[in-house]
């Protein structure tokens, strides 16, 4: 990092989990955060799907700056076997985090940053890049503003940009225009999404977690309403190709999120439809009419599209990024969790190397480090943090990234 930079706050993009896992760690360390925060609240893509229960426990979740943090504020650690949901994890971590003395002044509530760049740099030019500070420009009710900054942690998760339930990654034909049938994510199909789904046939599309937490759900809400029909759609030939995990699931609560759809497929309460490709979804007399190939499926009046996330990359683009074509992970993480070859949900450790791109100072950590990958968990995001943290600042951190443009000088054009 250039000299002239040092005094510069260190930028972080969400205030989820790992946003503010980085503050603390920042804090620690010495260095001076901002943080900016698109929701109304600290962990606001949470709030969004509160009602799911998380199969990774408390002591996956917290992180060791963060509790050291809150333990001067008497903070009454939860038990570190239990599961919280997402509301849990709000109540009992995420938001005392955020008010806490030493956080707290330095977190921008309904914020949005909307582009980094580098200040007098647009995306082609080199010269004095490197020593140039980044500059982000940020947009609250106040109005639109630009901040300049050493260093930037986008860590500004996935949730709001969701993979469309089209085969080819782009909208099914038809889909745009049905969206007010169609819910993105996990649903409160118990809670405040309830009226929605009584009594009405509802299709799941996915082979995920989220996918057996939605089905759970719609058959809870069938036992007490007989007009219901729970449909399910995946890719795959077959669903036992989806549900199995291996029985030594170092996470117990997920394989037995799994186990138990495995009994509700027994016991016939849900609809399968294997080999799914979605390409067309037309409204007809009130109902979705959902077409694979040549093949239709029965009407259905709601579609739930559990089919993952996908990063939002428009921010980052006058940054000189290095991401992965497939998973738009960084590159040097990419094979570690690339979905098409591995299918458990266990990464190596990784630190700066993986995590690092031809923009010195630009890191992308928790779950939209991942990309389109969907195996994160928050307990790697943080050893993320620790590893990128401990690095700013110091030489090695240039030198990695300047790696790149070694590699990159090796297939310079020669003609
Ligand atoms: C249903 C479900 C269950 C899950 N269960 C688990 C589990 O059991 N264990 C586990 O480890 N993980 C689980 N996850 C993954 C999980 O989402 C994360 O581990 C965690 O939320 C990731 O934290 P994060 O800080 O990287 O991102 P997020 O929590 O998504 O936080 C990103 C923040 O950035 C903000 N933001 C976005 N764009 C901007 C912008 N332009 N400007 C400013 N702010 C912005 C958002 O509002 C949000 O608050 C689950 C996910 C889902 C959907």
């Amino acid at each position: 990092m250039h000299d002239q930079l040092t005094h510069l706050p260190v930028a972080i993009i969400g205030a989820g989990p790992i946003g503010l896992s980085a503050a603390a760690q920042l804090l620690k360390r010495g260095f001076t955060p901002i943080l900016f925060e698109a929701g109304n609240q600290a962990g606001a893509n949470i709030a969004r799907w509160g009602h799911v229960r998380m199969f990774s426990p408390w002591s996956y979740n917290i992180d060791d700056a963060a509790a050291t943090l809150l333990k001067q504020q008497n903070w009454p650690q939860p038990a570190a076997h239990e599961f919280p949901t997402g509301s849990e994890l709000l109540e009992q971590y995420v938001t005392p985090l955020a008010a806490h003395p030493e956080i707290n002044p330095h977190l921008h509530l309904n914020t949005q940053v909307q582009y980094v760049s580098r200040l007098n740099h647009d995306l082609l030019r080199t010269e004095g890049r490197d020593q140039a500070p980044f500059v982000l420009r940020v947009s609250s009710p106040e109005g639109e503003q630009d901040i300049i900054a050493q260093a930037v942690i986008d860590a500004s998760g996935t949730y709001q940009t969701p993979n469309w339930l089209g085969t080819h990654g782009v909208p099914a034909l038809g889909e745009s225009e049905s969206t007010e049938a169609i819910a993105y994510g996990v649903p409160n199909i118990l809670g405040s999404a309830r009226a929605q789904y009584i009594n009405r046939s509802v299709l799941v599309v996915g082979g995920g977690h989220s996918a057996f937490n939605a089905l759970q759900d719609l058959v809870k809400l069938a036992d007490e309403h007989q007009d219901m029909r729970v449909l399910w759609g995946v890719r795959s030939t077959s669903v036992t190709n989806v549900v199995r995990s291996p029985e030594n699931d170092e996470l117990q609560e997920r394989r037995r999120l799994e186990v138990r759809i495995q009994k509700l497929l027994e016991q016939g309460r849900i609809e399968v439809f294997t080999e799914l490709e979605i390409d067309t979804i037309q409204r007809k007399n009130g109902k979705l009419m959902v077409q694979s190939g040549s093949k239709a499926l029965p009407p259905v009046d709601r579609i739930i599209a559990a089919t993952g996330f996908r990063p939002n990359l428009n921010l980052l683009a006058e940054l000189r990024t290095s991401l992965d074509p497939a998973t738009q992970s960084p590159i040097r993480l990419a094979p570690l969790i690339d979905p098409n070859l591995h299918s458990c949900g266990s990464v190596p450790e990784h630190g700066l190397a993986e995590l690092s791109h031809p923009e010195p100072g630009l890191f992308i950590l928790g779950i939209k480090s991942y990309g389109r990958a969907p195996t994160f968990l928050l307990r790697t995001g943080y050893k993320q943090v620790a590893a990128v943290v401990s690095a700013l600042g110091t030489p090695e951190a240039l030198t990695i990234s300047q790696t790149f443009t070694a590699a990159s000088a090796v297939t310079t054009c020669q003609g």
